[in-house]
């Protein structure tokens, strides 16, 4: 997509391709381009919000003419979307449009030498996929009882774009192999991860934000709007509730920002432990100000139906290191594990990939990347063998 609208233009322009400075605000990037702040207001509701989360950490790529005129920039929003600014003729537009990537499964099998986390970052060269993985099995296995040629076997999923892992890891199983017992983890439809016998792993989960909750809106990442024929995403959770409705912290944390933030009308940000922050937008009254710590549970506002929202509702939306993640993985509804057609769904897919993580294993079948054997993480001695696999 990106070269494509790049290389349309043949003339002396330049890419540059730069690292986004924390904390600028796309009007500031506008006013340092002369650009009319006008131009923001063709975007819709929706994405006037999530125009918000432009650039946090992120590299972005600019068109500029030989003159010194910014002809395109394209800025990413989550790892989905991106923001595309360009000149006309008549002047500036932005229009909000899918990134695109390659994603493929992968199959990772690997001895332990060191830790699993530094293993996991120094051969596959993935640190995310490291973070993942101590995440996803931390609660099941005691890493301090981890030994020298213990072994890892991990099926994920992971998009690529320009030759670069985008976005987190998306872990199907893991496996880890310690004195002799193999522990398995295994991501459900519901996202989260449970054990051989169906027991919810992680533990530690946000708390509701509201007393009672009724989901208007799930989260989404980017697709592709039927009727407005744009691509759009839903980068929160909305929960219907009366005005005036209190509305909870999910978790301790610090505010680090309470006041008014464009379509998100009158908003609260908190920042907890391990890089993630919840944002509760549109209420009708703020409670705490920014640097106020706070309790998971503690009042910091009320429903409302302030900035770009059509009644009260509390979008919530929650950002790990900055990039929006769906709420719902994180946030504790109930207590009990799976039961009935969840429990049933869920041993079908334990059987189906026991089964492919227990051939890795015992073949010791090297580290490969499912539908795309061409890229560089196969050994080429070993794409024959693939293919005749039908790998
Ligand atoms: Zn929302």
């Amino acid at each position: 997509m990106l070269f494509l609208v790049f290389s349309t233009f043949t003339f002396a322009a330049k890419v540059q391709y730069s690292m986004w400075e924390k904390g600028l605000g796309l009007e500031q990037y506008l006013e340092k381009h002369n650009i009319s702040q006008d131009v923001l207001k063709s975007l819709d509701k929706d994405d006037e919000k999530l125009i918000h989360e432009v650039g946090y950490s992120y590299r972005y790529f600019e068109l500029i003419a030989s003159n010194g005129v910014l002809l395109q920039t394209l800025l990413p929003i989550g790892d989905e979307l991106q923001a595309h600014l360009y000149r006309t003729h008549t002047g500036y537009k932005i229009e909000i449009i899918p990134i695109s990537y390659q994603q493929d499964t992968h199959i990772a099998l690997l001895e332990v030498d060191k830790s699993p986390h530094t293993d996991i970052s120094n051969k596959i060269k993935n640190k995310r996929l490291a973070g993942e993985f101590t995440r996803v099995l931390k609660h099941s296995v005691d890493f301090r009882g981890i030994q020298k040629k213990d072994k890892i076997a991990i099926v994920y999923d992971q998009k690529m774009r320009l030759g670069q892992p985008l976005s987190i890891p998306d872990i199907k199983v893991a496996m880890l192999e310690s004195h002799g017992h193999k522990n398995y983890v295994f991501k459900h439809t519901d996202g989260k991860y449970y054990n051989e016998k169906g027991n919810v792993l992680v533990q530690k989960y946000m708390q509701k934000p509201l007393k009672h909750v009724r989901i208007t809106s799930p989260f989404t990442n980017r697709r592709f709007h039927p009727v407005l024929k744009r691509w759009k995403a839903h980068h929160g959770t909305d929960f219907g509730a009366r005005r005036g409705t209190p509305i909870l912290a999910a978790a301790d944390g610090e505010v680090i920002f309470s006041g008014w933030k464009g379509g998100y009308g009158k908003v609260i940000k908190i920042q907890h432990k391990d890089g993630y922050v919840t944002l509760y937008a549109h209420q009708s009254r703020l409670k705490v100000n920014k640097g106020t710590s706070v309790k998971a549970g503690q009042i910091i506002g009320y429903v409302g139906s302030t900035g770009r929202s059509t009644g009260p509702h509390l979008h919530f939306g929650l950002y790990k290191n900055g990039r929006a993640i769906d709420p719902m993985r994180m946030v504790k509804f109930s207590t009990e594990g799976l039961t009935g057609k969840g429990k049933k769904a869920f041993l079908n897919r334990k059987t189906k990939y026991t089964q492919i993580i227990n051939k890795i294993f015992e073949d010791n079948i090297p580290s490969y990347v499912w539908n795309s054997v061409d890229t560089v993480s196969v050994v080429p001695s070993m794409k024959k063998y693939y293919q005749n696999r039908g790998w």
